[in-house]
């Protein structure tokens, strides 16, 4: 079991809407969770995130809500976007930057990427950076090689990452059904972990946590939060009901 306390993450992408956002973050807030052992972040579209907000704040509860993505630039004629600082003022604590959709289908460089990152940060927003090879980049032998090199220019520049959580997500197990195996999981973990005291120093490593993602259910989630490195997961699919996700939420119980 790793020493940092875990984040169990939900990432909606493009789905529920005002009612069933709603019920899903009730169910979440009047669920008994240990919030002294566990984080719990929602991540709804940005239009969700204020009425989530408000429906969680009738409930006691440390439920963080996030938003999914942000512009890399400050305001200004970018019809469509939403900025760090709107995101923030919606009462938003992080952002997701980097997801594998934003970097194949919205091509997120990056260069952008690392854009985003600054961004948040001024705009006092955590970030989840998400990194992860492609099925060809493993079948090339080129996984580590291509996930370090995503970390290493997404935190290009950033001087503190007390405000980062990294999210290991390969790109073949988003959506698929199919999860990295315990195993290997971890072995990436710990490669990027070995690359940040590299270029960070060990006790910047120790206290970063990182997340793992893709295809994360109730059934194998207690066995890849157990892994050494892996300091909690970041949840699509089983996200979106609260029965799935609060049984990932409380892998350890049992
Ligand atoms: C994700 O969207 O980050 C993700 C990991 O999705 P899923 O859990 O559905 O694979």
């Amino acid at each position: 079991m790793s020493k940092r306390k875990p984040l169990i993450a939900g990432n909606w992408k493009m789905n529920l809407d005002k009612l069933t956002g709603k019920k899903l973050v009730e169910d979440l807030a009047n669920a008994n969770i240990d919030y002294k052992k566990v984080d719990v972040l929602v991540a709804p579209s940005s239009i969700l995130i204020q009425p989530a907000l408000c429906s969680l704040s009738k409930i006691k509860n440390s439920i963080i809500v996030a938003a999914q993505n942000i512009s890399h630039e400050e305001k200004g004629a970018f019809t469509g976007e939403t900025s760090a600082a709107m995101v923030a003022a919606s009462g938003a604590k992080y952002t997701l930057i980097g997801h594998s959709e934003r970097r194949q289908l919205y091509v997120d460089t990056d260069q952008l990427i690392n854009l985003k990152v600054k961004k948040a940060l001024e705009h006092n927003l955590s970030v989840i950076l998400c990194v992860g090879e492609t099925l060809w980049d493993r079948e090339a032998s080129a996984a580590v090689e291509t996930v370090l090199a995503q970390v290493g220019k997404g935190l290009k520049d950033i001087k503190s990452l007390t405000k980062i959580v990294l999210a290991y997500e390969p790109v073949w197990a988003i959506g698929t059904g199919v999860t990295a195996s315990p195993k290997d999981a971890q072995n990436m973990h710990k490669a990027i972990r070995e690359y940040v005291a590299k270029i960070r120093g060990k006790a910047v490593a120790d206290k970063l946590r990182i997340l793992y993602g893709g295809s994360v259910t109730p059934i194998n989630a207690k066995e890849l939060l157990s892994q050494k490195d892996i300091d909690g997961a970041l949840v699509g699919g089983a996200s979106l009901k609260s029965e799935d996700f609060l049984k990932i939420i409380n892998f350890d119980k049992k």
